[in-house]
């Protein structure tokens, strides 16, 4: 019982409202204290703890989701990342199913984040998984991109909705004309697919300006909010919705 999820705004560009929310997991250990994620999720994924862990996670997240929607708040859209070895497994598609359906959410209330290591495995069946659970009704979205071995000719068969800029290249803007010029092109790369573009890692007002006025969909990062508790996580979205 020490594990925890928290949750991390992501704010729509068009509206500014509170769209979305990425949930990332942490440890409190009784003796270590804290244990980042980056630190013991790899070490899971070294054995089937991560698929127990992984379960967790979805129906952690799907039941706090439901329980925000069931007490009036606005749709939102909860984003899960996925691990390699979840990844492979045969029954992912119907194991989210499941999960999502034992609770009163939509299927695109919940988005899967996944990395561009996880479909060089075996491409073929990278794409039929992405197909079910597309044609289920699930948002996916591909985590960290530009970053890994990213194949363009795979991306429009990879049926994704969002491209996530990695945090790499947001941090060099707008100052460093490399990122800018990386930023752009992922931008545009991903509307002229019809998939839309999230920034992560936003710290600044002068990123967050620059990525809305070059026509990013959506925005995560510590300028809005570091992840948070399910509770401080209604606490800040009530504020925001106050502000309208
Ligand atoms: P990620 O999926 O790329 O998550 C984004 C990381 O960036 C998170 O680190 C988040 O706290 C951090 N971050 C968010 N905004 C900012 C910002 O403005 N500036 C900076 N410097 N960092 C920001 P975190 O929570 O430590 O997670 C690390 C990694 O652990 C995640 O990277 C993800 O790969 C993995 N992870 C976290 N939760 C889960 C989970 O439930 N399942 C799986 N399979 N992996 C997870
Ligand atoms: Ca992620
Ligand atoms: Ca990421």
């Amino acid at each position: 019982q020490e594990l925890q999820l928290f949750y991390q705004p992501q704010i729509n560009i068009n509206t500014g409202e509170v769209g979305g929310a990425e949930a990332l997991l942490r440890w409190q250990h009784h003796e270590l204290g804290f244990i980042s994620p980056g630190l013991f999720i790899p070490i899971a994924e070294s054995s089937d703890l991560i698929l127990d862990i992984s379960k967790w996670v979805l129906e952690t997240a799907c039941k706090q989701n439901e329980s925000w929607m069931l007490s009036g708040f606005p749709e939102l859209c909860v984003a899960v990342n996925l691990s390699g070895k979840q990844f492979q497994q045969d029954n992912l598609v119907e194991d989210i199913a499941n999960i999502v359906g034992m609770t009163q959410l939509k299927p695109h209330q919940l988005e899967l984040e996944i990395t561009e290591g996880l479909l060089i495995e075996d491409v073929q069946k990278a794409i039929n998984t992405l197909t079910n659970l597309h044609n289920l009704g699930f948002i996916l979205a591909l985590d960290d991109f530009g970053t890994g071995f990213s194949s363009l000719s795979y991306l429009k068969r990879f049926s994704l909705d969002f491209l996530k800029i990695d945090q790499s290249f947001v941090r060099g803007i707008p100052h460093d004309n490399d990122d800018v010029a990386i930023t752009r092109s992922i931008i545009a790369l991903a509307h002229s697919l019809q998939m839309n573009v999230i920034a992560e890692g936003v710290e600044t007002i002068e990123q967050a300006n620059y990525l809305e006025n070059h026509g990013c969909d959506k925005l995560q990062g510590y300028y809005f909010s570091r992840p948070i508790s399910a509770q401080d996580f209604t606490r800040f979205w009530e504020q925001k919705l106050e502000e309208y």
